[in-house]
């Protein structure tokens, strides 16, 4: 399957978009087939400049670069590539004229004069009598003499195209499944503006045919636009693609997912330290869920489970609870190697004797059970490098049943079956075996005895095991911690 990806570089691009893109990219790679990014830069005055290159950026992150179209080279550089270019459709207005020539030339399309005060005023009326706004036709009227005389007059037009107001168009959504349309309730759509620019409806569906697409997926904001590109495919005699239209986004409270919100800007989750693994995962099953329990999925597996069929029609609630928590469990993913060289920079740059840490790996491991993002880890690992402050109001823990009277009890005995391992012993299993037997002979709580252990060792509520840390402070400073 031929399928594309058509973002207009007028901003940011929106976290549904990336959604969408992932979803076009998939069906081609289902599919055997090629994944096309073309530009949509026909509103020249909406347009933001390095839009184009931060979309292609954002592609190239996520693992769903184009195969065809608009790309970024292996230096950064965008190009362009494949046989149906020019990819950016403001290279091609030549083109859109011709075809909109050709519409008109067969009586499909038609001259309209009206200015912008007749049309407000024509849809003021419109509102008045509660009628939907809609083209009052006025130009379709005019005498074919009259038209050549006020075109050759130099007057400003548009041009409509003319939608068959007496049929009923129907098609198959590969999302929202049988659609029909009533003919009388589909506008007349401008085609080329009256400075010969072409609309998105023009533009699209001549580039669709030409680059010979098969499948469009895109916003279900352009589902009410569908007849007039029908239409269209049909009036240039073309065969239409096929369709599937993706939900919006929306907030828990079913709002629209929008910028008031929070970050709906897909770079904004790449600032903020998401994994690709992670936020490609979570886009996928916003709206289409494998049938299964499955939750992560690599993207060979998505390639293998999607299916148009399995997306919702209804909008997708974005959990970003969600989206920490498959974050956290991509994180456990990464192999422990490079889990620390991911994160020893960040490290080094606060602790610098992080740098020639022999045990830095053995402490990666440790945290990358908890860690949510990258720049945690020097928060995480801190008590390692520097010698924490411990006080009793740490310690005193009525949920972990410690009291602050029986704390110099518990440090004491800490202290002395700690004291008992000899030094070339000093691994996890003796420190545990030790701690056994100081458990069974004091009375103590296995519960209460590690949590004075490792807040003593760490200074914090959250951390990583009291065996593990103990073992990886060594002795001495295991010591040296419990004796304040
Ligand atoms: N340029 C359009 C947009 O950004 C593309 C819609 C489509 O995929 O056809 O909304």
């Amino acid at each position: 399957m031929r399928t594309r990806f058509a973002p207009s570089p007028t901003g940011f691009l929106h976290i549904g978009n990336l959604r969408t893109a992932f979803f076009a990219w998939l069906m081609a790679k289902k599919t055997k087939g090629s994944f096309t990014v073309r530009i949509e830069d026909t509103d020249r005055a909406r347009e933001v400049e390095g839009a184009v290159e931060s979309v292609l950026r954002l592609l190239h992150w996520a693992g769903i670069a184009p195969d065809e179209g608009v790309m970024l080279d292996d230096a950064g550089k965008i190009i362009e590539k494949g046989k149906c270019g020019p990819y950016i459709q403001s290279k091609r207005f030549d083109l859109y004229r011709k075809y909109a020539d050709q519409l008109l030339k067969d009586g499909h399309a038609y001259r309209c004069f009206c200015t912008s005060e007749r049309l407000d005023e024509m849809r003021k009326k419109q509102e008045k009598l509660r009628q939907a706004p809609m083209y009052d036709r006025t130009c379709l009227e005019l005498d074919p003499a009259e038209v050549e005389k006020r075109v050759a007059a130099g007057e400003k037009h548009v041009l409509r195209l003319k939608i068959p107001r007496e049929e009923t168009i129907t098609y198959e959504d590969k999302i929202y499944g049988p659609m029909s349309f009533k003919g009388h309730t589909v506008d007349d759509q401008v085609l080329l503006k009256s400075d010969g620019f072409p609309t998105y409806h023009l533009a699209h569906v001549v580039d669709d045919h030409l680059m010979e697409m098969d499948l469009v997926i895109r916003g279900e904001e352009w589902l009410s636009s569908v007849p007039k590109h029908l239409i269209l495919f049909r009036a240039f005699g073309w065969k239409a693609p096929e369709y599937a239209h993706v939900s919006l986004l929306l907030n828990p409270d079913r709002s629209k997912l929008s910028k008031r919100q929070g970050d709906v800007a897909a770079e904004d989750f790449i600032k903020k330290g998401y994994l690709p693994e992670a936020l490609m995962n979570f886009l996928a099953l916003l709206g289409w869920n494998p049938g299964t329990e499955q939750e992560m999925f690599t993207i060979p597996e998505l390639i293998e489970a999607f299916t148009l069929e399995r997306i919702h029609k209804s909008g997708a609630v974005f959990d970003l609870k969600k989206l920490e928590w498959l974050q956290g469990q991509w994180m456990r993913k990464i192999p422990a190697k490079d889990f620390a060289d991911r994160i020893k920079p960040l490290v080094v740059a606060r602790f610098p004797d992080a740098e020639n840490d022999a045990s830095f790996l053995q402490k990666a491991t440790l945290i990358q059970e908890r860690i949510t993002f990258f720049p945690e880890a020097p928060d995480m690992l801190g008590f390692f490098y520097d010698d924490p402050t411990v006080g009793i109001d740490l310690i005193a823990n009525p949920k972990q049943k410690v009291e602050a009277a029986d704390v110099p009890k518990i440090l004491e005995i800490l202290k002395k079956s700690l004291e008992s391992i000899e030094e070339k012993n000093w691994i996890k299993d003796s420190i545990v075996a030790a701690l056994d037997a100081a458990i069974a002979s004091s009375g103590l709580k296995k519960g209460q005895l590690l949590w004075v252990l490792r807040a003593s060792l760490t200074g914090r509520a959250y951390s990583p095991g009291a065996y593990e840390v103990a073992e990886i402070l060594g002795k001495e400073r295991t010591l040296e911690r419990l004796s304040i």
